[in-house]
């Protein structure tokens, strides 16, 4: 028996040897495609050049190895941020699982750019929309979202503008027999397994239009965003004294990185880690401004700009937080 088992022995021993060098080959594609996923994240510098070079530089296949990773993300349990490149203005989509939400929408001239924008990511209703505040490069854009996409509930605050921009979103809203819901501080709405609660606007600001601006600090697992959109140092001081915890990894600069905004003792209770400025290259208003890129880089935190990124993405795992 024993002599007529040697050679099967013998045999065993080479599918063995085969064995364990198919697992070193895993081994090495894991390690590489680790390796490709690294690098992909992590860079700003690299997410920079590869934004100056990325047409021509590229290889088809390089192009579907960073999509694949991203779709294998994607198919994980996680928060996705996407600051939307609008030019001047405003429109950030999160999604959360199968659920999505959108804060504003860009100028008139941009709601096609964020529809397409948003179908890209497969996003076919929303759960929220929220018109931060009446001006157009904020709802400009919000007519052809609320025509195109089931909306379950829109936020807007209670402030009302004279101008044709706003009452295409109130047609808009009427055709669809859609009701508004006021913004009430405090309150909070799930988007999937993050939730987010409302913190501004506090008060009455007259015709300081930006000051109504609809605030809200998203939550996913030990992660925090804010989003403040035009809110001006006084609505930031207001929602100081609500008392609730501002504090974030990252800040959405409010008001396009403005002097105007963003003051000393609001960005030490958010003490984000990232910032993101939304603003169009070149844009008549001179934003980001001087005074709001020195403080936030005295502060040490890492500045993302739609004017030099294009689209800007983070995303979450409820733990860590990374940049695409
Ligand atoms: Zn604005």
């Amino acid at each position: 028996m024993r002599e007529y088992n040697r050679q099967p022995q013998k045999r065993n021993k080479v599918r063995c040897k085969k064995q364990k060098e198919f697992l070193l080959f895993l081994f090495l594609v894991v390690f590489i495609m680790a390796g490709i996923f690294v690098g992909n994240h992590v860079s700003l510098q690299e997410k920079e050049n590869r934004k100056t070079d990325k047409a021509e530089d590229k290889t088809a296949d390089e192009q579907e190895s960073e999509e694949n990773t991203w779709q294998d993300l994607q198919k994980q349990e996680g928060l996705e941020v996407h600051f939307v490149d609008v030019g001047q203005g405003d429109a950030t989509l999160i999604i959360c699982g199968e659920h999505a939400m959108l804060i504003d929408a860009g100028d008139n001239n941009k709601g096609t750019a964020v529809q397409y924008y948003l179908q890209k990511q497969g996003v076919t209703k929303l759960d929220y929309l929220i018109g931060t505040h009446p001006d157009a490069d904020h709802i400009g854009g919000l007519d052809v979202i609320i025509t195109k996409f089931d909306c379950n509930r829109i936020i807007m605050p209670e402030v009302q503008r004279d101008m044709a921009t706003y009452r295409d979103v109130i047609d808009a809203m009427e055709y669809k027999q859609y009701r508004n819901t006021r913004p009430m501080v405090g309150t909070q709405y799930f988007l999937g397994d993050a939730v987010f609660t409302v913190v501004a606007p506090v008060g009455n600001y007259g015709e300081e239009y930006n000051n109504y601006s609809v605030g809200i600090l998203l939550t996913y697992g030990e992660n925090k965003f804010l989003f403040t959109g035009d809110a001006e140092r006084m609505a930031e001081y207001d929602m100081l004294q609500t008392g609730i915890d501002l504090s974030a990894d990252v800040l959405k600069v409010g008001h396009h990185g403005s002097s105007d905004s963003t003051s000393k003792s609001f960005l030490e209770a958010v003490s984000p880690k990232y910032a993101v400025i939304s603003c169009g290259a070149d844009n008549d208003y001179g934003h980001p401004h001087r005074r709001t890129m020195d403080i936030l880089e005295e502060s040490g935190i890492a500045v993302y700009r739609t004017d030099e990124l294009g689209d800007i993405v983070f995303y979450s795992d409820g733990q860590n937080i990374m940049v695409n």
